[in-house]
């Protein structure tokens, strides 16, 4: 791989520091089985929510070409656009909250390209054995099994990959449909772009990109680090307890680690007896015990690790743990203490207080959603029409927009100075979740002796609900 560099002042710069495919050493341990658990629930909730009905249609579904976002008994429009807005903030004050009080969680447990990243090593890992197996498979000559093995590996990638960009698509198209439509060749030119784009997209990011994307690509790692406050605890080294770090003795070492019994003994006065294997466990390949970095995504894989050496070696686990700075610096701070201070920080207030207004504001706009909208339009190109009896007429065109997804009807009326009234057919049947552009007449007789321009208001109000009324403002010209 090419390495820009430069020179300046003399001294050499390399911008960009290479480093070979990581494959982690595999591990297990709470923080493993809590990263699995994650994987299998947000997994079976993306794979399975595109099968879900509900009454009679898909249950998670954004309509585009009929603009609506159907979940599950609630219908959004493009009119509700300020409610998904409001929706948006609420999640991201949520994730704002989280990494105040726990670090990067969500990259670690939640975020896509982690959680791809794992089943795609996962399946790597079934078919090319561990991490050992798979370096020197790597390093190993092209053969006949290298071949089969690296062929098996990436046939399965496909797969999952093609089925991730189904999926995905099938959330924007009715996926039965979309599938039905695979088989004939029958996809729409933008569906089988996105079903390609996204497959695609997840074989080369989680295949190939992996923690790379979380080094050099991702912004929210550059950024999240302005969240973070003294009292944030993160997966983090123990220094206090772990240096000097050293080699405790060739038995206790190989013991821990699996490892050569016949290594230097150095006995050190730390806890860290120098294994490294939270290095070779980590997805980012970095080491925790240099101190808080931003390649970390907090997955306390290294956690895992080092509890299980501190357990072999008969050394207390939680060498390395999630822990704040202020907790690090005073030992004697219970964790449960520090839990209580992360939540109490005023960081973390300021989310929870944001989180508190947009959620009480996102209810009640969801409570006090009209089902019924109207547009109303004048007639550009007659203003007015003068009868032979003295009578003026204005015509109009309302936009009844029946948000409820059963039909109803709406009676329309029209409230201003005396003598103005509809004229014509004043009821409409707007079918469920449809809109219905209907022509109003409004007329105004000449014993009302009314001119210029004078201010009406229709209102319009649900036949099967009298409560349900919409009034919108709008004007009726005279000579
Ligand atoms: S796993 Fe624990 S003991 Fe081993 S090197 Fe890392 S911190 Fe030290
Ligand atoms: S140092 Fe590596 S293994 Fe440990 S939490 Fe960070 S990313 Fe995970």
């Amino acid at each position: 791989m090419h390495t820009p560099t430069t020179r300046a002042s003399g001294a050499h710069i390399e911008f960009y520091q290479k480093t070979g495919k990581i494959h982690p050493r595999t591990t297990a341990g709470r923080y493993n089985s809590l990263r699995r658990a994650m994987v299998w629930f947000s997994q079976l909730l993306f794979y399975g929510g595109a099968w879900l009905s509900w009454d009679g249609r898909q249950a998670f579904l954004f309509d585009i070409a009929e603009r609506k976002f159907y979940l599950f008994g609630l219908v959004l429009w493009p009119q509700d656009a300020l409610l998904a807005a409001v929706l948006l903030i609420i999640a991201a004050t949520a994730l704002f909250l989280v990494t105040a009080v726990a670090g990067r969680l969500f990259c670690g447990f939640a975020c896509p390209q982690t959680v791809y990243t794992s089943i795609f090593r996962w399946v790597e890992a079934r078919v090319e054995g561990d991490h050992i197996a798979r370096l020197r498979l790597d390093e190993a000559p092209v053969s006949a099994r290298k071949l089969r093995l690296k062929a098996a590996k990436h046939g399965a990638w496909l797969a999952i990959a093609a089925w991730t960009g189904i999926t995905f698509v099938g959330y924007f198209t009715p996926i039965r449909e979309l599938l039905w439509n695979l088989g004939p060749g029958d996809l729409g030119p933008w569906e089988g772009f996105w079903v390609f784009f996204y497959g695609a997209f997840t074989y080369l990011q989680a295949g190939f990109a992996r923690e790379m994307v979380c080094l050099h690509m991702c912004p929210y790692s550059r950024f999240q680090g302005v969240m973070f406050d003294a009292d944030t605890r993160t997966i983090s080294y123990d220094a206090r307890r772990g240096e000097p770090r050293g080699r405790r003795g060739a038995a206790k070492l190989a013991a821990a680690t699996g490892g050569d019994a016949a290594n230097p003994i150095a006995r050190a006065g730390g806890d860290c007896v120098d294994c490294t294997l939270c290095v070779q466990v980590c997805p980012t390949g970095i080491d925790i015990r240099d101190g808080l970095q931003y390649q970390c995504i907090n997955c306390g894989l290294c956690a895992d690790a080092c509890d299980d050496v501190m357990t072999r070696i008969g050394s207390s686990p939680g060498l390395i743990r999630m822990a704040s700075e202020s907790e690090l610096a005073a030992p004697a701070l219970p964790p449960a203490s520090a839990r209580a201070r992360a939540w109490r920080s005023p960081r973390a207030l300021t989310y929870v207080a944001g989180l508190v207004v947009f959620s009480v504001l996102g209810a009640s706009m969801l409570v006090n959603r009209t089902p019924l909208i109207v547009d109303v339009l004048r007639d550009r190109s007659a203003l007015l029409r003068e009868g032979t009896d003295g009578n003026v007429e204005n015509a109009y065109t309302l936009k009844l927009m029946n948000l409820l997804e059963r039909p109803r009807e709406f009676r329309v009326a029209v409230e201003g100075p005396a003598g103005v009234h509809i004229a014509g057919r004043d009821t409409f049947a707007v079918d469920g979740g449809s809109v219905l552009p209907v022509p109003i007449t409004v007329a105004s007789s000449a014993a009302a002796g009314l001119n210029g321009r004078q201010e009406i208001r229709f209102r319009i109000t649900a036949v099967d609900e009298p409560a349900l009324a919409v009034t919108e403002a709008s004007s009726f010209l005279l000579p």
